[in-house]
């Protein structure tokens, strides 16, 4: 499948009062194949949403994409003008987030939301976009579609707005869509019907879908493959079925001891100790030395490279070197 999104050495710094920088991503490589699910995982901090929103190009001073490329469809968004980026963003990549009451503009109604994208990206008239709002509309689950699309924000329930929200983001057929903890707000069976939603709409339109999400129950039953980030870095990338079979990180190890047996073989519950370090003040070698069970002297002089252990598995660590 053709590769809709190329991330290469993706640098987001951001520069604090009293000269700290925080190095909130820090060389991140990550590519999303069209018909593809890519979980991107790790606690809140890790930088996952910093990654989404530098793809998107939304970073705002203090923060600024110092390097790298994002490769959309070939084309390296980092070298685009303002303008330009706004054609792309809402008509090639899309983007869900956690709270649809935030992104959803509360005196605008439904319909009105989604034919103003419609107007601006297809260029359809009125009447053209209304009626291909309420065909979206019908496609996300909403029986009285006609009705729907009159009515606004507060009117409809969190797994409903959400609904709407993904009526929006494929509205103008993006190759990639990115949903930032798409279902944390909702409920676990809404979670759950949004989840299958966007991955029958990510296969009916084969875009790539690149999930950011803390829970790796999630991952578990919607990811093809799953980058682990920490510290701002990628610590462990591998297909979903290596990666619950087959952790090599210890912290990808602590994550998944922290899920309900159901994922995973044995039965253990465990968490991982203490929290992500703050992106001003990361650990001099590796970003996870600090609460890493298996810590050795090396582990807090220098910081890891990637290796790969094979052709699609990466991991960030000293325990392992690439003959293993
Ligand atoms: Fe732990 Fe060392 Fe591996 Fe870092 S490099 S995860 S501290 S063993
Ligand atoms: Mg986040």
């Amino acid at each position: 499948n053709e590769t809709v999104l190329d991330v290469k050495d993706l640098k987001t710094y951001f520069f604090l009062d009293d000269d700290k920088v925080a190095r909130a991503v820090d060389d991140v490589d990550l590519t999303v194949k069209a018909g593809e699910t890519v979980a991107l995982v790790g606690e809140s901090g890790s930088g996952k949403s910093i990654t989404s929103l530098s793809i998107m190009q939304l970073i705002n001073k203090p923060g600024k994409i110092v390097d790298g490329e994002v490769s959309l469809l070939g084309r390296n968004l980092l070298t685009l003008s303002d303008k330009e980026m706004t054609k792309i963003r809402g008509n090639d990549v899309a983007m869900i987030f956690q709270e649809p009451m935030t992104a959803l503009n509360p005196v605008y109604t439904i319909g009105n939301q989604i034919t103003e994208v419609l107007r601006k990206h297809k260029k359809m008239s009125k009447k053209q976009a209304r009626q291909r709002a309420i065909d979206l509309l019908k496609l996300v689950g909403f029986p009285r579609a006609d009705q729907t699309i009159d009515e606004y924000p507060h009117q409809l329930s969190g797994g409903m707005r959400q609904r709407a929200m993904i009526a929006i983001a494929i509205s103008c057929d993006p190759k990639l869509l990115i949903a930032d903890e798409p279902t944390t707000a909702l409920d676990v069976t809404i979670q759950a019907q949004i989840l299958d939603l966007m991955n029958e709409m990510k296969a009916k339109l084969n875009m790539g879908l690149l999930l950011i999400t803390h829970d790796l129950g999630v991952v578990a039953e919607y990811a093809d493959r799953v980058l682990v980030m920490y510290g701002g870095q990628i610590v462990e990338e591998s297909p979903k079925k290596v990666l619950f079979k087959d952790p090599k990180h210890p912290y990808t190890e602590g994550l998944l001891e922290s899920l309900p047996s159901i994922y995973k073989e044995e039965d253990r519950l465990g968490t991982i100790r203490g929290t992500v370090p703050p992106a001003h003040s990361f650990p001099e070698g590796c970003r996870f030395s600090s609460r890493c069970p298996h810590a050795m002297d090396q582990c807090f002089k220098s910081n890891p490279e990637i290796i790969h252990l094979d052709h699609d598995h990466a991991v960030r660590c000293y325990l392992y070197s690439k003959d293993d």
